[in-house]
């Protein structure tokens, strides 16, 4: 498990390059745009849609 949370850490940092849905923790329900944050309004299309992935 140490080794699991040490990469962890380091996919934490650099997931927001590739959000590509598999990791991604919100998503945005009016365009689907996988998001790795509880963004109030989407990057993507601006709508205030983004909910919890799970
Ligand atoms: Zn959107």
């Amino acid at each position: 498990m140490g080794l699991f949370s040490d990469v962890g850490r380091k996919v934490e940092k650099t997931k927001q390059a590739f959000t590509d849905g598999e990791r991604a923790e919100y998503v945005c329900v009016a365009c689907e745009e996988p998001l790795d944050e509880n963004y109030e309004y989407c990057p993507r299309c601006g709508e205030d849609s983004v909910e919890p992935a799970a």
